[in-house]
């Protein structure tokens, strides 16, 4: 199935479509990888999630990526004796190392590590910020604050630190038992990390994925975007985690940042997923508001390499509809006749390397001849997100002997992956080419792509070679 625009989609599985049926349908309504929140799967339920993305996978015959949200530190308060408290603003409440039940006056904050960061002047922000505190005194085991604004506290909402810095790693206790039970079972292509703080944390990280999965860090935190060069250059990936970010910074700074995000990963070529509320109002309603359907476009425009659907296809009423009308937007967005010059202002400059040159290359010829498809083999993916990083208006055909890397080249901008053996010579190469294209629907017999790879094949970050062919009447190469 080839899908007739560039941009992914990225759908988040959950009870309104966790059956193989509904998994199916939203392949074909246009996601391109999935998402398993396991802040909410247990371990049998993401790895029955996985074996039916696989058997999805082979009824559709196309590699899917999938991607294991890891839940990171996120905050919570303990309980209260009556469930809720009512507050009012200038009220004194405290948050304190003690488990037994709160009240007016206090509750449990079961995080050591914050009553030790917290220092007087920081703002805690519960339930999404509908709960502002502000820390007036503190001793390492307790924080006295003052209500700054909202009503009320209740059971195991969450706290947000816009300006502590957390002396955690980037995972608790829950997320190694997550991620060791996600990396056994060999399926998962990315694991998304959630409130990154430091480059410090992917290291950590990257201990233990020990190149298993592709790295994509959600930057949903001030203190991330203060490092975001080395953060960036430490991922895989990024995510534009747009909730948490709206949350922990002022809402109106979110999409500044989003841009500065999209720019700073197409630069260093690396994919970037926008997230969060953009088509909301569809949990609930089959149609749109003309405001989201704007959102979707802008980060379309944005050249974005994915865009996600978070409640709207996990737990919505219309998760099919979600991603149909995602799919649409993408098509209409990328057919404007002003999305060229919008894209392609922020084309990055080639870096000095023999896969930037040739994919920029690939894709001059490829234009000015106008071929019907750039073909790249590519074993490690390298070559394919450079390619994919020079944003073609030609469509891409990534050919890759590893199937891990296929899927994993999924959530990038513009590649349609295929998994076929390396070729045995430079003939074969030609003729698998023309003969792949041919059949993936990038070519009808007489026309004409462009074929970059590494000689000899199959040596990574080796791309050396670019080739002019042919699609012969049979399909097959023509020279
Ligand atoms: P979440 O992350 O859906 O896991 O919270 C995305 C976001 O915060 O935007
Ligand atoms: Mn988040």
């Amino acid at each position: 199935m080839k899908r007739l625009r560039k941009v992914k989609i990225l759908a988040t599985l959950g009870p309104a479509s966790s059956e193989e049926a509904m998994i199916q349908k939203l392949y074909e309504a246009g996601a391109d990888l999935f998402r398993i929140n396991m802040s909410h799967a247990s371990h049998d339920i993401m790895r029955q999630l996985i074996g039916r993305i696989r058997n999805v996978e082979k009824a559709v015959g196309r590699p899917i990526g999938i991607l294991a949200d890891i839940q990171g530190p996120k905050l919570r308060v303990g309980k209260f004796k009556d469930t809720k408290v009512e507050l009012g603003i200038g009220d004194t409440f405290t948050l304190d190392d003690d488990p037994t039940p709160g009240d007016r006056t206090r509750v449990n904050l079961p995080h050591k590590e914050i009553l030790e960061a917290v220092q007087p002047g920081h703002r805690l922000l519960i339930d999404d910020g509908r709960l502002q505190l502000k820390a007036v005194k503190t001793d390492g085991r307790s924080i006295e604050t003052v209500v700054v604004s909202g009503t009320h506290i209740s059971d195991r909402k969450g706290v947000s630190l816009p300006d502590s810095t957390l002396g955690t790693g980037a995972l608790t206790e829950k997320d190694r038992k997550d991620l060791e039970a996600v990396i056994a079972t060999e399926e998962v292509d990315w694991i998304a990390l959630s409130f990154i703080q430091r480059p410090e944390d992917l290291a950590e990280v990257r201990k233990i994925v020990r190149g298993r999965a592709g790295l994509m860090s959600k930057i949903e935190k001030p203190q991330a975007l203060e490092r975001i060069d080395e953060i960036i250059e430490l991922s895989d990936a990024l995510m534009v985690a747009r909730g948490d970010l709206g949350v922990e910074m002022p809402i109106e700074a979110v999409p500044g940042i989003q841009k500065q995000l999209t720019r700073a990963c197409r630069r260093a070529g690396k994919p970037v997923v926008v997230a969060t509320q953009m088509l909301e109002s569809m949990i609930s309603a089959p149609v749109p508001t003309r405001a989201e359907v704007s959102d979707v476009a802008t980060a379309v425009f944005e050249g974005a390499d994915a865009v996600m659907l978070s409640a709207e296809s996990a737990a919505g009423d219309y998760p099919v509809e979600a991603v149909s009308t995602m799919a649409a937007i993408a098509r209409k967005v990328e057919r404007d006749p002003n999305y060229p010059s919008i894209i392609y202002a922020q084309r990055p400059q080639p870096e000095a390397t023999g896969a930037d040159a040739i994919s920029l290359a690939a894709r001059q010829i490829a234009e000015t001849l106008n071929l019907s498809a750039i073909v790249c083999y590519t074993s490690s993916g390298t070559t394919g997100l450079r390619a994919s990083r020079e944003r073609p208006e030609t469509p891409i055909l990534a050919l890759s002997p590893v199937i891990h890397t296929a899927r994993r080249l999924s959530v990038c901008w513009g590649l349609h992956c295929v998994v076929t053996e390396d070729a045995t010579d430079l003939d074969d190469m030609v003729d698998r080419a023309c003969r792949i294209a041919h059949r993936e629907g990038f070519g009808n017999p007489g026309d004409r792509l462009i074929i970059t790879a590494g000689v000899p094949l199959g040596t990574p970050g080796a791309t050396n070679m670019l080739r002019i062919a042919y699609i012969g009447s049979d399909g097959q190469s023509g020279i």
